[in-house]
C-alpha cells in the first residue's frame, strides 16, 4: 500500500461588480467582447488601478480560513504567452499573498481532518478560448476578472477528502457573499495535485489534474490518479511528472503536457501598482463581513435544535435558507416548531419556492415568510388547524399575499372544536351510509372494518371540509356505535 499526498488549487471569481484593475463589467454570459476597454485588452501605455473591493473579498475569505494577512501586499507579473492573455504576463501575487497559513477543518461524511492552507492570492482571469471546426475564437469579457487562488499543503489523502474540501469551501464562500460559487460557469474550478510514495517516504513526484468543475469530478480524478501511479509503482516504473486533464466521458485522466518550471515565468514586481497596506479601517470592514460560517453555523444549530445530522445539513447548505429556518423558529411560539418547520421547508415549502421560479437566496422575497410560517406552525401545532388547511392556506398566501391568520378567518378554516358540531355531521354520514353502518357493526374481518371505519371518518371530514380533527371525529364515530 502506498500513501497518497493530495493538494489543491481552487480558483475563486469574486463577485465584484468590475474586473479587478479596470471598471469593465464583471459578469457571466454577456454578449461576447462587450465588457472590455484598454485595460484588459493589455494596449500599451495603460495603467491598471486595483479595485479595492476585490481586495477586500479576497482577504475576508483569507481570514475564514484562518490565514494570516500581511501588514504588506503587492502584485508580480507572471510572464507567459497565450492567445487569452493579451499582455503576455498576468498581474498575481507571488511574494506576498494575501492571506498565508491558513487551515480549514474538513468535518463530515465519516472524514475530520484539518487542512493547512499554503496561502490565498488574489490575480486577474484570462479570457476565454473557443474552439469551433477549425477556427478559434476569443472572448475577453473574462480577462481581467477577480480570481482568488487558494492553495492548500497536500495534506489531504482520498478522493472523497478533496471533494468535501471543495464543498466546504463552496459552501463557505456562499456563505460570505463573494463568490456565487457557480462550478459549471466557472465561478469556482480546481487543479487537483497529487502524488504517492511507500508510507514514510514523504512526498511522491506529482501529477496535475487541472481545470475540473465540479466536486465529483475532483474526487473520481484523484481517486484514478491514486489506481493508476500505484499500478506504475507496482511495475517498477516511475510517475511522470505532468499535467493531465479528466474525461467525463471515459472516466479517466489523459496526459495534457509536461509541467512547466515556475521559475519560467520571471516574476517581477508590477511596476504600475503600488503596494498595498491595509489600515485599520480596512481590517475592521473585513472583520465585519465574516457573519457565522457555516460549519460553526451547522455546529450550533445541532446543538440548538433537535434534528437530525441530515436536516441540518440541508438547512445549512445556503445561508438563506438557514437564516429563514431560524427566524420561522423564533417567531413560532410554539415547543415542537423546529421540527414542525424544518420538515415543511425542507419538503412542501422547497418545492413551492421552486415552482415560484425561485432560489432559496430568494427567501426574503417569498410571499410565505418566516413570519407568516410561523404563525401557521403555531396554530398547527395548538390543533387549530390540521395540516391539510396548512397546504391550502399557503396556496392562498402564494396567490394572494395575504396573512394566513386573515385567510383562516375568512374561510373559517379553523378546526371545529365544538362536539357538537361534529356529532350532527357524524350522523347525517351514518345515515347515508347505512349499509357500510352494518357491516361495520357485523363485519368480523378486522381489516375490513378498518377500512370502513376510515371511509366513514374521511365522509365526515369532506363534510366539514376538513376543518374537524380526525382523532376526534374517529373516536365519536366508535362512540355512536356502541349505542
Ligand atoms: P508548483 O510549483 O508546481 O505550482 P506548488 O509547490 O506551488 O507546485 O504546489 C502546488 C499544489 O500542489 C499545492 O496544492 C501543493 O500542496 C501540491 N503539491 C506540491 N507538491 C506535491 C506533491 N509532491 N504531491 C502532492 N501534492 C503536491
Ligand atoms: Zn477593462
Ligand atoms: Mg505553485
Amino acid at each position: 500500500m502506498y500513501q497518497a499526498f493530495i493538494g489543491l488549487e481552487v480558483h475563486i471569481h469574486l463577485s465584484t461588480q468590475t474586473k479587478v484593475f479596470c471598471g469593465c463589467r464583471s459578469a457571466f454570459g454577456d454578449e461576447p467582447n462587450t465588457n472590455v476597454c484598454p485595460v484588459c485588452m493589455g494596449y500599451p501605455g495603460v495603467l491598471p488601478v486595483l479595485n479595492i473591493e476585490a481586495m477586500r473579498m479576497g482577504c475576508i475569505v483569507a481570514r475564514a480560513l484562518n490565514c494570516h494577512i500581511p501588514e504588506k501586499t503587492w502584485f508580480e507579473r507572471k510572464q507567459y504567452f497565450y492567445p487569452d492573455m493579451t499582455k503576455n504576463y498576468q498581474i498575481s501575487q507571488f511574494a506576498s499573498p494575501l492571506g498565508q497559513n491558513g487551515y480549514i477543518d474538513l468535518e463530515g461524511r465519516g472524514i475530520k481532518k484539518r487542512v493547512r492552507i499554503h496561502e490565498c492570492h488574489l490575480e486577474e482571469d484570462a479570457g476565454k478560448m473557443i474552439h469551433s471546426g477549425t477556427v478559434s475564437l476569443l472572448d475577453y469579457n473574462r480577462a481581467g476578472v477577480s480570481l482568488l487562488e487558494i492553495v492548500t499543503e497536500p495534506d489531504m489523502e482520498k478522493g472523497e477528502e478533496a471533494e468535501l474540501f471543495i464543498q466546504q469551501l463552496r459552501r463557505m464562500v456562499r456563505y460570505l457573499g463573494v463568490c456565487d460559487g457557480n462550478m459549471e460557469e466557472g465561478s469556482l474550478r480546481a487543479d487537483a495535485n497529487v502524488s504517492i510514495n511507500l508510507p514514510g517516504k514523504g512526498l511522491g513526484r506529482k501529477v496535475e489534474i487541472k481545470n475540473l468543475n465540479s466536486s465529483r469530478f475532483v474526487k473520481l480524478g484523484l481517486n484514478y490518479e491514486i489506481v493508476r501511479q500505484s499500478a506504475l509503482l507496482d511495475a517498477g516504473k516511475t510517475v511522470v511528472q505532468e499535467t493531465r486533464l479528466w474525461n467525463e466521458n471515459r472516466d479517466e485522466t489523459a496526459p495534457m503536457r509536461t509541467k512547466e518550471n515556475a521559475h519560467d515565468y520571471r516574476y517581477f514586481p508590477e511596476p504600475d501598482l503600488p503596494i498595498f497596506e491595509p489600515d485599520a479601517a480596512f481590517l475592521a470592514s473585513v472583520d465585519a463581513s465574516l457573519s457565522e460560517l457555516p460549519a460553526a453555523r451547522a455546529r450550533r444549530m445541532a446543538s440548538e435544535y433537535k434534528l437530525s445530522e441530515e436536516q441540518i445539513d440541508l438547512l445549512c447548505e445556503e445561508k438563506a435558507l438557514a437564516d429563514y429556518f431560524e427566524e420561522a423558529v423564533a417567531a413560532a411560539s410554539v415547543p415542537d416548531a423546529a421540527l414542525r418547520i424544518s420538515n415543511l421547508l425542507l419538503s412542501d415549502i422547497r418545492h413551492l419556492l421552486a415552482r415560484s421560479g425561485l432560489e432559496p437566496s430568494d427567501l426574503a422575497q417569498f410571499r410565505l415568510s418566516a413570519r407568516r410560517l410561523a404563525t401557521l406552525v403555531t396554530m398547527l401545532s395548538e390543533g387549530r388547524i390540521s395540516q391539510k388547511i396548512v397546504k391550502q392556506t399557503i396556496d392562498l398566501v402564494l396567490a394572494e399575499d395575504k396573512d394566513p391568520a386573515a385567510i383562516i378567518a375568512e374561510h373559517h378554516w379553523e378546526q371545529i372544536t365544538d362536539l357538537a358540531l361534529i356529532d350532527t355531521a357524524l350522523q347525517a354520514v351514518l345515515e347515508t351510509e347505512a349499509t357500510s353502518v352494518t357491516e361495520l357493526r357485523t363485519s368480523s374481518n378486522e381489516k375490513r372494518r378498518k377500512s370502513i371505519s376510515a371511509y366513514l371518518v374521511g365522509k365526515v371530514l369532506s363534510a366539514t371540509s376538513g376543518r374537524a380533527d380526525p382523532k376526534v371525529v374517529k373516536s365519536r364515530l366508535e362512540e355512536a356505535l356502541k349505542c
